[in-house]
C-alpha cells in the first residue's frame, strides 16, 4: 500500500516538470533589464557613502573589484565613532566585542569569520580565510589565532563611547533585540554591506558588523554566512542584507534575491520579494527591521526593506548618492 508520504513524492516527481513554469527552471536566464552605467557600487546605511567613495577609488586606481569591496568596508571598521562594526561597535551583553565578516569574489569564492575578537578588520581576515585556507569559516579563538599567524594586531576594540553605552545598558540589562536599536539622532547604525560591479561587468561583495548590540554571547548574525548576508553569482549580480539577521538566516536571505535575479527579476523586485518571504513565513517580521540591497551584472541596482528607516548608497555616474529605500510597512 502506498502510504501519504510516498504518494505526494512520486506525484511530486511526475509533475514537477510540469508544475514549475518555465522561467523557473532554467538554470541561467539571462540578466534582466537596461542596467545602469559600470562601474557602480552600492552599500548600506550612510556609512556607506564614504565606504562607496573608498571603493571607487580602488577601481579608479586599477585594482580588482575584490579589492574595492574589502576597502570600502574597511572604512567603518576603523572608524571608531561608528558603533556597529569593527573598531568602536557595540559590545555583546558581557562587554565583549564580537565582530563577524564575510567576503565573496566573482570567482565564486567566498571567505568568513564569526565572532572574532580585538581584531579592527574582520573582513580582510575573511579574505585570509578564503585565499589562504582550504576553509570558508573560521570562528571564535580559531578566527583570532589565525588572524594573529597572519600578522594582524590585537587590539582592544571596546572604545569609552561603547563601555559607556553598555554600561547603561547594563542598569536595566533588558534582553530585548528591537529594530534599529541604535537609531538615535546623529548616530550612524547598523551593518555595513557593499556590493561592486567593475567595468568589465565583474561582481564582488563583503560584509562586515558587530551585530546586534548586547547581545548574548556567541551569538552570530547572516552577515558572515553566505548565503544569508551576502550572496555573490558573478552571471547574475551581487546582494547583502542588514537588520535583524535571525530573519535572515531563517529564509537565506541574500541566495534568495540573487536567484530571483537569475529567474528574471529586476534587484528592485527581487528585494521586494525577499522581504515579502519573510513577511509569509516569519510571523515575527513585524517587530523587526530587515533591509536588503541588490545589483545586477548589467549595473541596475534595487533596495527594499521591512520597516521605514533603511537608506543605501548608491556610486554611478559619477554621483555617489543616498537612497531611501521603500519598506514593506
Ligand atoms: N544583520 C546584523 C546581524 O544580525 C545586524 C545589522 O545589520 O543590524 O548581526
Amino acid at each position: 500500500m502506498i502510504n501519504r508520504r510516498k504518494f505526494i513524492s512520486a506525484a511530486a516527481a511526475a509533475g514537477m516538470a510540469g508544475l514549475i513554469p518555465k522561467s523557473l527552471r532554467s538554470v541561467n536566464l539571462p540578466v534582466s533589464r537596461a542596467g545602469g552605467e559600470l562601474p557602480v557600487i552600492i552599500s548600506t546605511w550612510k556609512h556607506g557613502l564614504p565606504s562607496n567613495a573608498a571603493a571607487m577609488k580602488v577601481l579608479k586606481e586599477g585594482g580588482s573589484v575584490l579589492d574595492a569591496v574589502e576597502h570600502g568596508v574597511r572604512v567603518p571598521e576603523g572608524d571608531p565613532d561608528i558603533h556597529s562594526v569593527g573598531l568602536g561597535g557595540y559590545p555583546d551583553r558581557d562587554g565583549r566585542v564580537t565582530l563577524d565578516a564575510s567576503i565573496m569574489g566573482p570567482d565564486g569564492n567566498a571567505g568568513s569569520v564569526a565572532c572574532i575578537e580585538h581584531i579592527v578588520h574582520p573582513v580582510s581576515v575573511a579574505r585570509k580565510v578564503m585565499e589562504d585556507t582550504p576553509h570558508e569559516l573560521l570562528v571564535g579563538k580559531g578566527a583570532l589565532l589565525f588572524a594573529l599567524e597572519q600578522g594582524f594586531k590585537q587590539e582592544n576594540l571596546l572604545t569609552p563611547a561603547a563601555e559607556k553605552a553598555w554600561k547603561k545598558w547594563l542598569v536595566k540589562a533588558k534582553y530585548e533585540p528591537v529594530i534599529n536599536w541604535e537609531n538615535e539622532p546623529n548616530k550612524y547604525h547598523d551593518t555595513i554591506g557593499l556590493l561592486a560591479v567593475d567595468k568589465k561587468g565583474d561582481v564582488a561583495g563583503a560584509c562586515t558588523t558587530s551585530g546586534m548590540a548586547f547581545k548574548m554571547s556567541g551569538r552570530v548574525g547572516d552577515s558572515p554566512i553566505i548565503g544569508a548576508g551576502l550572496f555573490v553569482d558573478n552571471e547574475v549580480g551581487a546582494v547583502t542584507a542588514t537588520g535583524m539577521g535571525e530573519l535572515v538566516l531563517k529564509t537565506l536571505g541574500s541566495f534568495l534575491v540573487v536567484e530571483f535575479m537569475r529567474n528574471g527579476m529586476s534587484p528592485q523586485q527581487a528585494c521586494e520579494a525577499a522581504v515579502m518571504r519573510i513577511v509569509h513565513k516569519l510571523p515575527e517580521n513585524k517587530k523587526f527591521q530587515v533591509g536588503y540591497i541588490a545589483v545586477n551584472k548589467n549595473g541596475e541596482t534595487g533596495g527594499y526593506s521591512l520597516q521605514p528607516g533603511f537608506d543605501y548608497a548608491v556610486y554611478q555616474d559619477g554621483e555617489n548618492k543616498l537612497t531611501d529605500a521603500k519598506s514593506y510597512y
